[in-house]
């Protein structure tokens, strides 16, 4: 069966990782959060104090950057994946308002930027691959079959997001969860290095008012048709 890129894009806690997977699982291609990887070097960084007032000490990030390996592994108890450092499971640390507050800087960095973009490309090289992230429509896949770009409200977003930390027993305000997911937004659409925006062919999906099985049931179709163009012109 023939295999295309699947590239979703968007703004903060829009549940593109949710909807990723779910894409993935139905047509058995791998899933790649890249967002996750941006986490865990900014995780690293974290663990060496590296980071103080908005500045990255440029030493430590690139010894970060030289002896960090990020990976992913099979979690047998949630059958999904999980983000490893050095082979350290971090699936849960990384996703702690610590590093939310810092990993946006840190994508910034072009020096990490151009390490994580090059992983990214070599795991889709084999094509059947649903990747979520910022840039991947428009910097790590350009010429992906089929380009997401997804928005919802912001405080429908801020919903989900603070949902998702209280199920984790994480206690936030609703006006903190906000303001947080709307300062990534900010960093990431201002910075100079490919910046979070959406790629001119890619479609766009505000999900404020979907809920995931309606997502899938639009996009099903639109899969079926790109995978069928790819063969007719590979
Ligand atoms: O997707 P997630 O919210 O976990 O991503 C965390 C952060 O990583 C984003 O806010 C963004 O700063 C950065 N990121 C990026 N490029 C990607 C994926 C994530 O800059 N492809």
């Amino acid at each position: 069966m023939n295999k295309i890129i699947i590239a979703i894009d968007g703004h903060s806690s829009c549940g593109k990782s949710t909807f990723a997977k779910r894409i993935a699982q139905e047509l058995g291609y791998l899933y790649v959060d890249s967002g996750a990887m941006y986490r865990a070097i900014a995780l690293a960084l974290l663990r060496r104090n590296a980071i103080s007032n908005g500045h990255i000490d440029p030493d430590a990030l690139a010894e970060v950057l030289a002896s960090s390996q990020v990976g992913f592994a099979a979690d047998p108890a949630s059958g999904s994946h999980i983000t490893t450092l050095n082979g350290e499971p971090v699936e849960h640390e990384i996703r702690s308002p610590q590093v939310a507050a810092v990993v946006s800087l840190v994508a910034a960095q072009p020096e990490v930027r151009t390490l994580l973009t090059a992983q990214q490309q070599a795991l889709g090289e084999q094509k059947g691959i649903v990747m979520d992230g910022r840039d991947i429509g428009t910097a790590v896949f350009p010429n992906a079959e089929l380009k997401i770009f997804m928005t919802a409200a912001p405080e429908v977003r801020a919903q989900r997001r603070l949902r998702e930390l209280q199920q984790k027993g994480q206690q936030l305000s609703l006006d903190e969860v906000l303001a947080s997911v709307l300062e990534r937004d900010r960093i990431d659409q201002s910075r100079t290095h490919s910046p979070l925006r959406q790629a001119p062919d890619a479609l766009l999906l505000d999900n404020s008012h979907l809920s995931v099985e309606q997502q899938m049931q639009w996009v099903r179709g639109i899969i079926a048709q790109r995978t069928a163009q790819t063969a007719a012109h590979p």
